[in-house]
């Protein structure tokens, strides 16, 4: 399809009312193009995209990618898969086809129209990595028949699909592993920890430790990630990835669990449950990758974004009427 003469592109976004999906669209948007959003609404809210409601240049479409979708676009941008584990692990066989099968169909919509792809890919797809800090080189410590499975194994296969649609079919793709993303637009029972963690102080709730709280990870604000997502989208055909995408600084949910109690000022107890199966130890993103084909690295302290997120978390439970 040709672009229009002011630059104008349709684009694509699966999974655009999710909590990434709607940054993203919002960025688009601000860059002057038309966007349409397919959603299922799984984990997704039309509230993360009231704002365009009204907007001629927006579009919402109630769809399942595990069916095909014939639209007419210019890019398309894969993030439509749950991606907490609670959601990811509440009806398994449908995150694998989410991540299979919805592949298959948005990369032979990508061939149809001859346009360039982005997916969306993971860090779990380094499972528990034995590797530390990942690189984009790593292969991986994956449990294929565990609770995560269907995500981490839907992740590698789609990633799997989109290299041999290029390989095969020459589609253009551009291949993101992103870590631990955290920002406003996360529900509050998104179930991830940093939301966890901050619902919980903020309602005075007990904050939930799973395992030894000695795990890490790495948290990347939204605004970073997705400037990320934009500048490897506008590389040239010789960068395809995989290129990881996370803030390469790296926490145990102890140290998380006391910086947000006292960004908060809560007195919540933190308190110890059993740790999920499979939950990786430790996990931090080598991003030489990153620096030297995008010039790209995150701005974004830690606290900073808390500090923006705790805001956004606390207009949000004020209007559900949630804390006190
Ligand atoms: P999210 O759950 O907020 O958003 C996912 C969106 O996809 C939701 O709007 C949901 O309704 C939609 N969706 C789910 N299954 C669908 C289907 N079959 N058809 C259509 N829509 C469907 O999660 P997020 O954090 O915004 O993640 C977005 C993408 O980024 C996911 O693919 C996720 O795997 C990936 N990712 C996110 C992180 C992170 O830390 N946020 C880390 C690694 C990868
Ligand atoms: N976690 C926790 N308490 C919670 C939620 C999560 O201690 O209320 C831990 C979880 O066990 C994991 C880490 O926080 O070790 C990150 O979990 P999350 O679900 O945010 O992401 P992922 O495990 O996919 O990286």
């Amino acid at each position: 399809m040709p672009e229009l003469n002011n630059g104008r592109k349709r684009i694509l976004v699966t999974g655009g009312a999710g909590f990434l999906g709607s940054h993203l669209i919002d960025k688009l948007m601000e860059q002057g193009h038309e966007v349409i959003c397919a959603d299922n609404l799984f984990t997704g809210t039309l509230e993360n995209l009231e704002h365009l409601s009204e907007n001629p240049l927006f579009t919402f479409l109630h769809h399942d990618i595990t069916n095909p979708l014939d639209v007419e676009v210019d890019e398309i941008y894969n993030l439509a898969c749950p991606a907490s584990p609670v959601y990811y692990q509440y009806d398994p066989i449908h995150t694998m086809k989410t991540s299979v099968i919805g592949a298959i169909n948005m990369l032979g919509l990508a061939k149809r129209l001859g346009c360039k792809i982005f997916q969306a890919s993971t860090s779990e797809v380094y499972g528990d990595p034995l590797l530390h800090p990942q690189t984009e080189s790593y292969w991986g410590n994956v449990n294929p028949v565990g609770i995560r499975s269907c995500y981490d194994e839907g992740k590698r296969g789609a990633e799997t699909l989109f290299f041999d649609y290029h390989r095969q079919h020459n589609i253009k793709i551009k291949v993101a592993r992103i870590f631990n993303t955290y920002g406003p637009r996360m529900q509050p029972s998104d179930g991830r920890v940093v939301s966890n963690f901050i619902v919980q102080a903020l309602c005075g709730q007990p904050i939930t430790i799973y395992g030894d709280g000695r795990q890490s990870r790495s948290f990347c604000f939204v605004d970073d990630l997705i400037a990320g997502i934009l500048k490897l989208m506008a590389t040239d055909a010789s960068v395809i990835g995989p290129v990881n995408i996370g803030n390469p600084v790296e926490f145990e949910m102890q140290e998380l669990a006391h910086k947000i109690l006292l960004l908060t000022n809560s007195d919540s107890e933190v308190v110890t449950l059993p740790g999920p199966a499979d939950d990786p130890r430790q996990r931090r993103p080598d991003i030489a990758l990153a620096k030297s084909v995008l010039n790209w690295e995150a701005e974004i302290q830690l606290e900073e974004g808390l500090i923006r997120t705790i805001e956004y978390f606390k207009v949000k439970l004020k209007r559900q009427g949630l804390n006190g």
